[in-house]
């Protein structure tokens, strides 16, 4: 049975996602990673489940989401838009594929981010962080969640790949094996998510590079 929450607050995190805090709804229970179902408590969206990450911490007293719109959709990530604190979200069930297996290599893309922002942010707490890269790819720095975050967490092991923007200092064009290689040293894991095309072509990547499928983690957005 979904559980109506109240917005607690609700902003851009960059020009398209929004960052939205929530009450955390009783004996809710989630591990980072975990995504869940959540419609809008409002006339005619209540049925209208999509599936977002918490990029919060399960023992934390709120709950988080990292959102990214789609106006031409039309559908529930435009109509988050409108929202304001005090109106009230639906949260269902909690599902997801991506866990914390040991350190490893996250890549993602676009929204993809969201499970990794949850376990590096455990990783973080527990001080586990250690070798942990992350290749994150994206449009334009403009669209880079949480750069700041990351920067300060992962120095060197945050590599930037941009495919529609030339910016000194960020790597140019789609994630290739190449700059997947110069990244591994004895990671033993390989955490992928991201839009399906993104997702297949670095499997490719990884696959070239003599990954086994046992050492990949992943989920398509
Ligand atoms: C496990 C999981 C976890 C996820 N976690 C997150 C997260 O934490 N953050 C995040 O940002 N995203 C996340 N996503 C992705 C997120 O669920 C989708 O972006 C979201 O469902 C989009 O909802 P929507 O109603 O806005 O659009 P949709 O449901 O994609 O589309 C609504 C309607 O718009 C139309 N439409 C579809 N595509 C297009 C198009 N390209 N152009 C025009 N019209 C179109 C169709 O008629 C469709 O029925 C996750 C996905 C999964 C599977």
């Amino acid at each position: 049975m979904a559980l109506a929450v109240k917005i607690i607050s609700i902003e851009h995190l960059t020009h398209d996602v929004l960052k939205i805090v929530a009450e955390k709804p009783n004996n809710i229970a989630y591990n980072p990673g975990q995504a869940v179902d959540v419609s809008i408590n409002k006339a005619g969206w209540e049925k209208e489940l999509r599936p977002f990450t918490f990029t919060s911490l399960p023992e934390e007293d709120q709950i988080e989401f990292n959102i990214k719109t789609y106006t031409s959709h039309k559908g529930v990530t435009n109509e988050l838009l409108s929202l304001k604190p005090g109106d009230e979200l639906l949260i269902g069930d909690v599902f997801g594929d991506i866990a914390y297996k040991g350190e490893g290599i996250f890549i993602a893309g676009g929204a993809g981010i969201t499970p990794f922002i949850a376990i590096l942010k455990h990783l973080q707490k527990s001080q586990q962080v250690g070798n942990s890269k992350l290749i994150f790819a994206n449009k334009t720095k403009a669209d880079i969640i949480d750069e700041g975050f990351f920067k300060k967490l992962l120095g060197s092991n945050f590599i930037n790949v941009l495919s529609d923007e030339k910016t000194p200092g960020y790597e140019h064009g789609y994630i290739t094996a190449d700059v997947i290689k110069k990244q591994i040293t004895g990671h033993d894991y390989f955490y992928l998510c991201g839009p399906p095309p993104m997702m297949d072509a670095v499997e490719k990547h990884l696959a070239s590079l003599g990954i086994t499928s046992d050492r990949i983690v992943k989920e398509a957005f």
